[in-house]
């Protein structure tokens, strides 16, 4: 194989700094993977393993930070100001989940023994290049995915490992091996056991990978889905994963985070059978220990479904309270599903509808038409003056005259909302 590793300076550097004091230290995992794979630049973060101790690497370094020492990991900033982790060779004495004990190792094989899968365990040295005893260079070259050692016996120290699998096999059109593939199907009940926290973030990085569909195939197949999502009742299906894909968002990485949980609210849409209760996909948020604030960004973006129905098209009051139930910020994710549905195929409207939609949206807020009740021409207080009893009624008040200006907005005006009220309300 083509050894072709272009490291980033800083890795130069902080190699060279470990190895003048006599300390062994490799470049590992996903970026010398990302590397040997041609995938162009990527984000891939850089880790090092070395024979250096953490507290060697803290004395070697000046700025540093203890991101894991009972693990070995000491955070260096590089020359770049970015932060690269540099781990002491280690070896897993037990692995239960993240709760491995772990002892420091003697060789750099003896590391890459721990690790999940062949391609993931490659060293890359400056001078003395790949040292890959697992074949993962091979590996990479036909496809394959593999673990290291004994599939059954691998999952089963730590189920994650699991869905890091079908993300790697997804994301780069990788043949599962046989019989790592039944190690993990065999494996798919511990997913259960797995915390929520490392499931959604396993979850989220699928989504945020530029074509999610084959790690999402790949979920459905092995069982994986039903266990983490059982409540998507209609699975994933080819109109679902085509949807997913179709949302934009790849350049940076934040909009890849971004596009990852618009692709989530379109998973939930499609699982719960397209009218997504909100209720339900609350509790399913709440379970994957999604925040109150992504709960809601979620619940909102899939309120305009795949696409605006004949109601939200065909009668202006129904778009008005629609999109002021949503405001201008969340009606932008709104957005990415219809388009995203538009491109997949699955939209319930044509093009032509949804752009006539969206002209007639901008065309209220242009003209001012009161999205709000503070964006009313009268207030509560004009009406306590003109004699109302504090109370709820004028909240109430308020939201009708709101409704009837939605039906009118000519009539958006103190003196004409003043006389509808008083027609409306009892004057006391
Ligand atoms: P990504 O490109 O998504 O970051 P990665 O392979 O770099 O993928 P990381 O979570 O950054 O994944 O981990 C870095 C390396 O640590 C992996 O390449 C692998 O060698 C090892 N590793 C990470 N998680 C596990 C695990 N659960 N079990 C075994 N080895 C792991
Ligand atoms: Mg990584």
């Amino acid at each position: 194989m083509n050894v072709k590793v272009n490291a980033p300076p800083a890795v130069h550097q902080l190699i060279a700094t470990l190895e003048g004091e006599d300390f062994e230290t490799w470049a590992v995992g996903g970026a010398i993977r990302d590397a040997l794979l041609g995938e162009p630049g990527g984000d891939g973060d850089w880790d090092l393993a070395t024979r250096a101790t953490p507290r060697q690497i803290q004395r070697l370094f000046r700025r540093t930070v203890p991101l894991g020492i009972r693990y070995g990991t000491v955070g260096v900033f590089g020359p770049d100001d970015i932060l690269y982790e540099v781990t002491t060779f280690r070896h897993d004495v037990i692995t239960y989940g993240r709760k491995a004990v772990v002892a420091f190792a003697t060789s750099l094989e003896e590391d890459l023994a721990r690790r999940d899968f062949t391609v993931n365990a490659i060293a890359w040295h400056p001078e003395r290049e790949l040292f890959d005893p697992y074949g993962g260079a091979e590996d990479l070259e036909h496809r394959l995915l593999r673990t290291v050692g004994d599939p059954a016996e691998r999952f089963r120290e730590d189920y994650l490992r699991v869905l890091r699998g079908l993300r790697f096999a997804g994301t780069f059109e990788m043949e599962i091996h046989p019989d790592t593939w039944k190690g993990m199907v065999d494996a798919v009940p511990g997913l259960a056991r797995l915390s929520m926290e490392r499931v959604r973030e396993e979850l989220l990085r699928v989504l945020a990978s530029a074509v999610p569909s084959r790690a999402l195939e790949l979920y459905e197949r092995c069982g994986a889905r039903a266990l983490i999502l059982p409540e998507l009742q209609q699975g994933i299906g080819p109109s679902a994963l085509a949807t997913i894909d179709a949302v934009r968002g790849r350049r940076t990485k934040e909009s890849r985070s971004v596009a990852a949980e618009v692709r989530l609210a379109v998973l939930l849409l499609f699982g719960a059978g397209l009218e997504a209760d909100p209720t339900m996909v609350a509790d399913t948020l709440t379970r994957l220990r999604f925040s109150k604030s992504e709960t809601e960004r979620v619940q909102a973006a899939i309120s305009g479904g795949l696409g605006p129905g004949a109601g939200l098209l065909n009668d202006p009051v129904a778009r008005r309270r629609w999109h002021a139930s949503l405001g201008r910020w969340r009606a932008h994710d709104v957005l990415r599903i219809w388009f995203a549905a538009l491109r997949a195929g699955t939209s319930p409207a044509g093009r032509a509808e949804v752009f006539r939609l969206i002209a007639q949206a901008r065309s209220d807020l242009r003209n001012g038409v009161p999205m709000s009740l503070a964006d009313l021409a009268v207030a509560g207080r004009d009406l306590l003056e003109k004699g109302w009893a504090p109370g709820p009624e004028i909240g109430r008040t308020l939201g009708r005259l709101l409704e009837a200006v939605w039906r009118d907005p000519g009539l958006n005006d103190r003196a004409a909302l003043l006389e509808l009220a008083a027609e409306e309300g009892p004057v006391r």
